[in-house]
């Protein structure tokens, strides 16, 4: 697997959306790739942080409601 294909099955890998097959080849690069490697670890970073942004500004809205 090329960088190229490996870095546009990383997102769906992340959401894991991919199968099987697939799942194992993003694995195999990803790991056996420094640059992809980095490329993983800064898009699992920004779906966690959107993640938690989005669970925090909710945790903000109802403790401004109580005060
Ligand atoms: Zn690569």
């Amino acid at each position: 697997m090329k960088c190229k294909e490996a870095r546009k099955l990383i997102s769906p890998y992340i959401d894991n959306e991919l199968n099987q097959g697939e799942k194992a080849l993003v694995k195999k690069h990803v790991f056996g790739c420094s640059k992809c490697h980095y490329h993983y670890l800064m898009i699992k970073k920004t779906v966690f942080l959107v993640r938690s942004t989005r669970g925090s500004v909710s945790i903000i809205y109802s403790s401004t409601q109580l005060n």
